[in-house]
């Protein structure tokens, strides 16, 4: 094999997996300095960032065996049908490329997925043994994150968290009619199904280790699942909704929502725009909010309008905040820590700091103004010894005052 060819084959299978959604680097614009002129790349093929578990920021060589593909899933660059190039690995090239990249210490892990080639099992087959091989053959202590295949045999998906750090299965759309029609050979039971068999794995694996210190572990980092937003009809509601069951059915560690994008040679059936990029953040807010700052799902969607959409322009915790102005202000001195977190400007550290503080003194405006970054947004919804928001909480302008003014060119 030469390694123009296996450059070549490498172009392809990177490019192709950086549709998943599974780290930040993902569909980044293009630079290289090669004309000598500037520093750095983002050309360098394969590479993405994703956070361990420990919170640590790591590179991944992100790939994918192969882009062959005998599904026709409507929104994937890889279909069937799809008139692109096609490529493949075999397990063994790529144990070779992660080793080597690992050794000059461009990665710390893998990130490695596929289309289907044959059948479910034959694919899943191939992600474990190059897995596997890592593991046992190499003693590869980096990290591994495995795209499985929820059609493929319980017994490779449970061979694959095995090795695996974190694995990951597609739910793909948020609705299952979206599934029926953009993603008909995938059926969402089954996904389900498979997301189930893995999260029973984890919590019997992790009573295991607790009974016995040499136990096997089993995706010490969870799974995680990825949906397409904009591909079909649902809205910010219905896809809140989703997600927050699949958290509370399946301890999924994330969602990640990826705005769907056109891509070349598409399906007639898909929209010819890519929805905002800030819809997919309002989404990740919303993910936050219940995550993190005790609000239920209905408590995300009530901030929505009546087609169920999230405002843009303002994130949702202060529409919700705006729409329920009844409870607000919350006096900082004595409000309890779950009326804190629901003040628009208010992260978890920041309200933790103030609950600090608070035992040792009354807070004034100068510290929440110091502990949380800015006062501008909060400033009608809290109380402090100094500060009284009066009729300011009230007022009819007050979404006009705390809107962004230029937001919208972000999207426009
Ligand atoms: S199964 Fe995966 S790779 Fe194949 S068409 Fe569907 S989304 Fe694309």
């Amino acid at each position: 094999m030469s390694r123009d060819d296996l450059l070549d084959r490498l172009a392809i299978l990177a490019d192709a997996a950086k549709y998943d959604a599974s780290c930040a680097s993902s569909g980044t614009a293009r630079r290289d300095s090669r004309d000598g002129k500037g520093l750095g790349s983002t050309e360098g093929m394969g590479i993405c960032h994703a956070y361990a578990p420990d919170g640590r920021c790591i590179s991944l060589l992100k790939v994918l065996l192969t882009n062959h593909c005998v599904f026709d899933c409507h929104y994937c660059i890889n279909r069937k049908s799809s008139n692109v190039r096609r490529a493949r690995f075999t397990p063994a090239e790529v144990v070779d490329l992660t080793l080597r990249f690992y050794r000059r210490n461009y990665i710390e892990g893998l990130f490695l997925s596929s289309g289907i080639v044959k059948s479910s099992n034959h694919t899943m087959e191939q992600i474990v043994e190059v897995a596997r091989t890592l593991r046992t053959v190499h003693d590869f202590r980096g990290y591994i994150h495995l795209k499985t295949i929820p059609e493929a045999d319980p017994d490779l998906i449970a061979e694959a968290g095995r090795w695996a750090d974190r694995v990951s299965i597609n739910v793909e759309l948020p609705t299952e009619a979206g599934l029926a029609r953009l993603a008909p050979d995938k059926k969402a039971p089954q996904i389900e199904g498979a997301m189930k068999g893995v999260s029973q794995a984890i919590v019997e694996a992790k009573d295991s280790l607790r009974r016995f210190r040499h136990a096997p572990a089993f995706a010490p980092a969870g799974q995680s699942t990825q949906m397409i937003v904009g591909a079909d009809g649902a809205s910010d509601v219905q896809i809140v909704s989703r997600a927050s069951s699949l958290y509370d059915r399946f301890g999924l560690r994330r969602v990640y929502y990826s705005a769907f994008s056109p891509i070349p040679d598409a399906s007639a059936v898909l929209p010819l725009q890519r929805p905002p990029l800030l819809r997919e953040h309002r989404l990740y807010q919303s993910d936050w909010l219940i995550r993190f700052y005790g609000f239920t799902p209905e408590e995300v969607g009530s901030a929505a309008d009546p087609g169920g959409m999230l405002p843009l322009d303002i994130d949702p915790k202060l529409a919700w905040a705006l729409r329920f102005r009844e409870r607000f202000p919350v006096d900082l001195n004595r409000a309890p820590r779950e009326d804190m977190l629901r003040v628009p400007g208010l992260g978890t550290k920041a309200v933790d700091a103030l609950i600090v503080l608070r035992r040792q003194r009354q807070i004034r405006l100068e510290d929440v103004r110091r502990l949380a970054g800015g006062w501008r947004k909060l400033r009608p919804f809290v109380v402090t010894l100094d500060w009284r928001p009066v009729t300011l909480t009230d007022r009819d302008d007050l979404r006009a005052r705390l809107a962004p003014p230029r937001q919208m060119e972000l999207f426009g």
